[in-house]
């Protein structure tokens, strides 16, 4: 660190932290200020892509940027911050070499969230999560690993296999829809494989109810006619190894559960000691938190107000990317004109919308408002994930992986993985 300059510590490498370093280092001048991100794994992971990758229709480091060579600028350390000491201002890291102390002048905090999980009977033990890289790649080598298992016994017509997707939001819906359409078009190439059935269960009235009625049932008749059970007002009362009771009294056999549920607050967020609103940290228009000048925080784990709503109605911005990659450079612009002596500025970003991929020409999308389905929805969803995923070469491994995943998908896995590194309950808390 040069003397004089400023500790800038950025705290997640994720939608909202990556975008903030890039930013700080864009248009930080090394004299200026240090810059450190602590992130807990090497890469800013593209999670709208997940689906994608479970099916095997893009490579997973289409949908991870390595943070060391796009962020050169900045001092990536590797480690899992634990605490914030906001008196002396230092952040306390658990990392691979041992626990470190790290000095700040300002920092940002970018944690995201963690999957929401419930006190379900066997749900800790057994349920897959869908959030990070190493569940949708263990999730996929499950579903392969099953139907060969199947394949190779020689009593045909096997009991059918089940994968039950709890969650009807965006992630859930996409990944039950997409996931099926690999199986059928697997099955023909395994005899022996009686039926794969999947579920999409929710215990609300609908699915994707942030998209609307009309585009909810588009997405339940396609989900419909590709063989998937979508049951409403129903959730996991038990797992008891391969077999899980619903709430509504069914018993299913031989069935792995993958819990889309929803996003709970970053433990960080509550050792702070700070004011919360649904366990995310209260900052203010500015995003920085009151009365805590050199403290900024963004995405999943800030609650940021939505000056795109009336200021009366208290409203905070969704936790999406779609904020979290806006909210990032923000943030930073606004440490920088602290650092320089300027007025900050509030954060405002009117929602453009959702984009869903369903798989093949399957698609449901709201750009701007406008509801659109099939090829359009199709073609603004692909487009504006090209649009924001970051450097040139994730942008064509994904489109070469599109045009070439078609409609004959690879089965082939590597069997890396074991279910400790993919349980809901565990997996984003292991470095
Ligand atoms: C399957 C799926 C599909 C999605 N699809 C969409 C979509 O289509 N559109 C959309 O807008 N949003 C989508 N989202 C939501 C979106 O990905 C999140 O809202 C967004 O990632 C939030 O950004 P963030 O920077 O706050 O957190 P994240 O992107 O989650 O990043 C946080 C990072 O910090 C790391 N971290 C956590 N704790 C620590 C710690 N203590 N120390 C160091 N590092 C830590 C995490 O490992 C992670 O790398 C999707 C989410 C999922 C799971």
């Amino acid at each position: 660190v040069e003397e004089g300059a400023f500790r800038v510590v950025v705290v997640g490498a994720g939608f909202g932290g990556y975008y903030a370093a890039r930013t700080l280092c864009r248009k930080l001048d090394e004299s200026e200020a240090s810059i450190t991100l602590v992130s807990d794994s090497d890469g800013m992971l593209y999670q709208p892509l997940l689906p994608d990758v479970a099916v095997g229709a893009i490579d997973p480091r289409a949908a991870n940027v390595p943070l060391n060579s796009t962020l050169r600028r900045a001092s990536v350390v590797r480690g899992r911050a634990t605490g914030v000491d906001l008196e002396v201002r230092a952040v306390d890291v658990a990392s691979p070499s041992g626990p470190l102390t790290i000095p700040y002048d300002y920092l940002l905090l970018a944690p995201g969230g963690v999957t929401r999980t419930f006190d379900i009977p066997g749900l800790a033990e057994h349920a897959i999560g869908f959030k990070t890289t190493a569940e949708a790649l263990y999730l996929r080598e499950r579903v392969l690993a099953r139907i060969e298992a199947a394949n190779a016994s020689d009593s045909p017509p096997a009991a059918p296999i089940n994968f039950i997707v709890v969650g009807a939001g965006y992630a859930g819906t996409e990944l039950a829809a997409q996931m099926s359409r690999l199986t059928d078009h697997l099955l023909p190439t395994f005899p022996n494989v009686g039926e794969v059935r999947w579920l999409l269960i929710d215990h609300s009235q609908s699915v994707m109810p942030e998209l609307g009625h009309w585009l909810g049932e588009r997405a339940v008749t396609l989900l419909r006619r590709r063989g998937v059970d979508v049951r409403h007002q129903t959730s996991i009362a038990r797992i008891d190894g391969g077999a899980v009771e619903l709430t509504d009294g069914t018993v299913i056999q031989d069935a792995t559960v993958i819990w889309c549920a929803g996003v709970a607050a970053n433990p960080l967020i509550s050792t702070l000691g700070l004011p919360v609103t649904k366990g995310r940290l209260v900052v203010s228009p500015t995003l920085d938190v009151p009365d805590h000048p050199s403290l900024f925080a963004v995405g999943d784990a800030a609650a940021v107000p939505d000056a795109s709503q009336p200021a009366a109605a208290g409203a905070i911005c969704p936790p999406t990317a779609q904020h979290a990659m806006r909210q990032g450079p923000a943030a930073a612009r606004n440490i920088i004109a602290r650092i320089r002596g300027r007025d900050l500025r509030a954060y405002r970003h009117r929602d453009l919308g959702l984009v869903v991929d369903l798989g093949g020409a399957g698609a449901v999308a709201k750009p701007l408002g406008i509801p659109l389905s099939g090829w359009p929805a199709k073609a603004v969803t692909r487009g504006y994930h090209v649009y924001a995923l970051p450097t040139a070469r994730r942008r064509l491994t994904a489109l070469t992986g599109w045009a070439l995943a078609g409609r004959r998908p690879d089965d082939v896995s590597f069997g890396l993985l074991d279910l400790e590194q993919a349980l809901a309950a565990r997996s984003e808390h292991s470095l």
